[in-house]
């Protein structure tokens, strides 16, 4: 299965960055399967968006509902627990010393991505889409492209295979990842992402901004929220894919 690959698997988490990430794959490959991952959330609510999403661009884009495969969801709370940050249990969201954020889960990516390799190889998929960025870096050292070109340099060795890391918003802001979406599939995939996909730290989907569900208060929601209002500001241009 595995001799000849093609299609992508899309780490997917429901959130606005992945819901952009599968909707840029679907527009690319022609089979795209997704994968999420239990670590012990304290909130599983942007878990339980996956299903929405995929659910609402399958029923808007029928092009893509033909490419879009099976949804995985890989348990790797053993994982979680050592973390033992903000994401994992009620600490508050800080930022500590060392400049991280209290959510970092320190080598995060790193295990993802070395999950869905495994993966992507038992399903004969050829590469792996993630929605990691470096624009608005938050801190997180396994974000950086420098650190995938490693990791899939090691990937490669270690695997026997090459498996290509393709980070469609590396290089873009928050407000030009909702001009991608745009341009992959105009106001209707925008509307699709505000409505379904979720971005709050603190599993809010009680209050509904121009941007979406959340709190709006902490620094998943500033984000969005930010790049929201500087995407309206800009007159809601698009990117083409
Ligand atoms: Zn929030």
């Amino acid at each position: 299965m595995s001799s000849s690959p093609t299609g992508a698997l899309v780490l997917f988490s429901g959130g606005q960055d992945s819901s952009v990430c599968l909707a840029w794959a679907l527009a690319r490959h022609d089979r795209v399967e997704t994968v999420g991952f239990d670590y012990g959330q304290r909130h599983a609510v942007e878990l339980s968006q996956r299903g929405a999403v995929r659910a609402a661009m399958a029923k808007a884009f029928p092009e893509w509902a033909a490419r879009l495969g099976d949804d995985h969801m890989l348990d790797i709370r053993s994982f979680g627990a050592i973390g033992e940050t903000a994401m994992t249990t009620e600490r508050a969201i800080e930022v500590a010393e060392n400049g991280l954020p209290s959510t970092f889960v320190p080598g995060r990516n790193l295990v993802f991505l070395t999950y869905a390799a495994a993966l992507a190889d038992r399903r004969g998929l050829k590469s792996l889409v993630g929605g990691m960025c470096e624009t608005d870096f938050s801190g997180y050292p396994d974000c950086r492209r420098d650190t995938l070109d490693a990791l899939q340099a090691a990937l490669g060795l270690g695997m026997g295979r090459d498996y290509p890391i393709e980070t469609p918003l590396m290089w873009l802001t928050k407000a030009e990842t909702w001009s991608l979406a745009k341009g992959l599939g105009g106001e209707a995939l925008v509307e699709l992402i505000v409505e379904h996909s979720h971005t709050c730290y603190l599993g809010d989907r009680k209050h509904r901004h121009a941007w979406g569900y959340g709190c709006g208060a902490c620094p998943a929601c500033e984000l969005r929220a930010k790049g929201w209002d500087a995407w309206v500001a800009d007159g809601r241009p698009e990117i083409a894919p």
